[in-house]
């Protein structure tokens, strides 16, 4: 994969979230950690609605971020689609009364440029936008000469390419504020969620852009907000930086997403349960353990990795043979025998089976790719 690299600015150099969140339990208080949190209804739907939103999550003062949808994009025609610019209006009185830094989502140039000439804050890109490099590209040309934090939501499909692609057009257009949004992938069987976390493909990006401020909207992966702690939970425990969550006055009769929408004295309670932990030990004990053990699981990586490069070698050698005596790669025989003997020494030394039915395939994919290759040489 061709290196990614983004040229952004660190969310506190442009972002100021440092007073403490009073609804943060003491002991989360007194360390001074505070999770960015965004939060407002997923589609402004009158002005009253957007104010009273507004105003409750401003005496939370746990919110930083008022966001709310206007150009919503909606999987079926026939769903409301948003109060489009009439709700530009409720988002700058929302920044006048309450102080709340304010952001929508832009899906076209023309969104862009109304959103930035009503001084709008942020910018969002949506999940339905971000799969589409021609949209994404628009929108960055849009952005060129303009100074403005834009937000990008992963793609709808678990594709971390379009992500990074998105990333990189917005960061092209000299957009340096940036962060990107988890909100979950379609999977053609997500439950119990509407969008599936696969939590690997984030955390992949936090491994490519170290310094990339990454959130957490569990409102779209959930769908339902009796998981929406959970989530954000173990957003906290990844160090995502913050969490994106959907509020409405009144959750069931919000006209989109009704199901995932919590009130903002919900929201307040959420948060005031969420347990944000240390990236440090502060205990000098648990730190040396710490380290020590981490000593001996790098040595076992590579051990692993040894191991692995070992066991290839012996199959490209089988590989050859296969083919001057012209044998079939796979036989399904063999590998039965050796799923069920690895299984059966695994459970025995305690290791997961799901886990190891997942591991011996991958081992045994590359192994039939190895043998593949050399039987098209
Ligand atoms: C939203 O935030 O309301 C929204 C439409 O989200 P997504 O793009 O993640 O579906
Ligand atoms: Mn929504």
């Amino acid at each position: 994969m061709k290196e990614f690299t983004l040229d952004i600015l660190p969310l506190h150099e442009w972002l100021d979230f440092d007073a403490c969140l009073p609804c943060l339990p003491d002991r989360q208080a007194a360390r001074q950690v505070h999770p960015l949190i965004i939060s407002g209804p997923c589609s402004a739907e009158s002005r009253e609605q957007v104010l009273k939103t507004a105003h409750a999550l401003a005496e939370t003062k746990a919110v930083k971020i008022f966001r709310a949808g206007l150009w919503k994009p909606r999987t079926r025609p026939d769903s409301f689609e948003g109060v489009g610019a009439a709700g530009l209006a409720w988002m700058k009185q929302v920044k006048k009364e309450t102080g709340l830094l304010t952001c929508v989502e832009v899906a076209t140039p023309e969104h862009v440029e109304l959103s930035v000439t009503n001084n709008i804050d942020i910018l969002w890109i949506g999940a339905r936008t971000t799969v589409n490099p021609f949209s994404v590209q628009e929108i960055a040309e849009a952005l060129k000469g303009i100074d403005i934090p834009v937000m990008v939501k992963n793609p709808v499909n678990p594709d971390i390419g379009l992500w990074l692609g998105a990333l990189e057009r917005i960061n092209h257009a000299g957009i340096r504020k940036i962060i990107a949004i988890h909100r979950g992938f379609y999977t053609y069987n997500s439950k119990p969620y509407r969008n599936s976390p696969i939590w690997e493909i984030p955390i992949e990006l936090m491994r490519l852009c170290p310094e990339l401020p990454v959130i957490c909207d569990p409102s779209h992966i959930t769908g339902n907000y009796l998981l929406l702690e959970s989530v954000s939970q173990k957003a906290m425990d990844l160090e995502m930086d913050g969490l994106m969550i959907e509020t409405h006055v009144n959750p069931q009769k919000a006209l989109s997403d009704s199901g995932q929408q919590i009130t903002p004295a919900e929201l307040k309670e959420l948060i005031s349960k969420l347990v944000i932990r240390n990236h440090y030990p502060e205990n000098s004990g648990f730190r040396d353990m710490l380290e020590q053990l981490r000593s001996e699981i790098d040595v076992i990586d590579a051990e692993l990795i040894h191991l692995l490069s070992k066991r290839m070698h012996l199959v490209e050698q089988i590989g050859n043979y296969k083919k001057e005596n012209n044998i079939t790669i796979l036989q399904i025989k063999r590998w039965n025998k050796v799923v069920r003997e690895s299984l059966e020494l695994g459970e025995n030394l305690g290791l997961n089976k799901e886990f190891l039915v997942k591991l011996l395939r991958v081992i045994h994919e590359e192994s039939i790719q190895k043998q593949t290759e050399i039987f098209n040489k």
